[in-house]
């Protein structure tokens, strides 16, 4: 059946025709090269300026362990086909025991492909270099390639010539290098100026995953805080990106966003366990994460995470945050707990986590223990 219209539309119709037609044939002209030019436009601006989307291919995950200790630390554990990576081995001697049994159920072998030590703080380090006494990372694992900070304000040994828990680092890492590990640091991989150090490295055969060393100033430049020593990298998963800057803080990210081509990105552990002193507006506002994660402990002794590292968070529209542990009374317990990003082709990047999936946003301790912001109220 024909569809009907109503008088009021057919006089509608009837009026636009009456102005076209009272239209000046240069008017007419007029706006079909502005429509002319904003097609144009808009082919030319897909085909040159917008970055063109990559299917992300295979997978790679991204494991934030609780660290089993009552203040905040590092230790990442990271999945990409037969590649096991680790950044950082905090947050303190004893949390061996649950890196190792985390990690060791999700290896194929006992290799750790790439290690990636950020800074010479206890926290990201304790496992590396060991009390004295304890096991470390290096004595459970066989180690392909460790990629470190160039500079640090740490002793090798105390006033009293005994060794420091870097120089404790400095000595198990070399002693694996005499097994046949490659160690470069990060400047020398970002500058490529040793053979065998990448700026890039390829993470699966087809190219899709790689692990990008980025620039940090205070690879070759003083620091006022050990922080910003921090080595910076980030992997990418076909257009997808994942940034990892340590425990960088306020300058050291502005010279990040400076340095380097840093764009949005899928997922990004928030500097410094969530202190007032890193996730500064200069880079939130270039990387907008989807998705941030703190390692550490809600209410350790720092007080993290930071009631303005939150804010800034929420005013710069990243609202899927998660933290791995809490403080509970004088002792602590899983926030998310374990928490897991995965990306694959199929079912894109999900969050996967050991005790509770909400964001920090939704959580009961976030209620008690910080002002929520506005930004965050207004997100269901
Ligand atoms: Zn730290």
């Amino acid at each position: 059946m024909a569809k009907r219209y109503t008088k009021k539309q057919v006089r509608q119709v009837k009026n636009a025709v009456k102005t076209i037609k009272k239209a000046s044939p240069g008017s007419i002209f007029l706006a079909f090269i502005i429509l002319a030019v904003a097609i144009g436009g808009y082919f030319i601006y897909n085909k040159f300026f917008k970055d063109p989307y990559i299917a992300p291919k295979g997978e790679i995950e991204f494991h934030f362990m609780q660290l089993n200790y009552g203040t905040s630390g590092d230790c990442i554990y990271i999945k990409a086909g037969d590649n096991d990576i680790l950044i950082d081995g905090g947050s303190y001697y004893s949390s061996l025991d649950s890196i190792s049994s985390y990690i060791n159920s999700r290896m194929t072998d006992n290799k750790i492909e790439y290690l990636i030590v950020t800074h010479a703080h206890e926290d990201h380090i304790a496992c590396l270099g060991g009390s004295g006494n304890s096991q470390t990372i290096f004595d459970l694992y066989d180690i392909g390639v460790i990629i470190d900070f160039p500079l640090t304000d740490n002793q090798l040994t105390t006033d009293k010539g005994n060794d420091t828990l870097y120089g404790r680092y400095v000595k198990e890492r070399d002693a694996e290098i005499q097994l046949g590990a490659k160690h470069y640091t990060a400047l020398e991989c970002y500058t490529e100026s040793e053979e065998g150090a990448q700026k890039f490295y390829n993470l699966s055969d087809d190219g899709n995953i790689k692990l990008e060393i980025l620039y940090n100033y205070y690879y070759e430049n003083q620091a006022d805080k050990e922080n910003n020593y921090s080595v910076c990298v980030q992997f990418h998963h076909g257009s997808r990106k994942f940034l990892f800057t340590g425990d960088l803080e306020d300058d050291g990210e502005e010279y990040l966003v400076a340095n380097n081509n840093l764009k949005e990105v899928d997922l990004y552990k928030a500097g410094h366990h969530g202190s007032r002193t890193s996730s500064n507006d200069v880079l939130l506002s270039v990387i907008k994460p989807k998705i941030c994660v703190i390692s550490g402990v809600a209410g350790d002794k720092y007080g993290f995470p930071h009631q303005e590292t939150i804010n800034r968070l929420a005013s710069n529209g990243v609202n899927k945050v998660y933290m791995t542990m809490k403080k509970v009374g004088d002792s602590f317990d899983a926030y998310n707990g374990d928490i897991v990003v995965s990306s694959s082709s199929e079912n894109g990047v999900k969050v996967t986590c050991s005790n509770d999936d909400k964001p920090l946003k939704d959580t009961e301790w976030l209620i008690q223990n910080r002002i929520i912001p506005d930004a965050w109220k207004l997100v269901a």
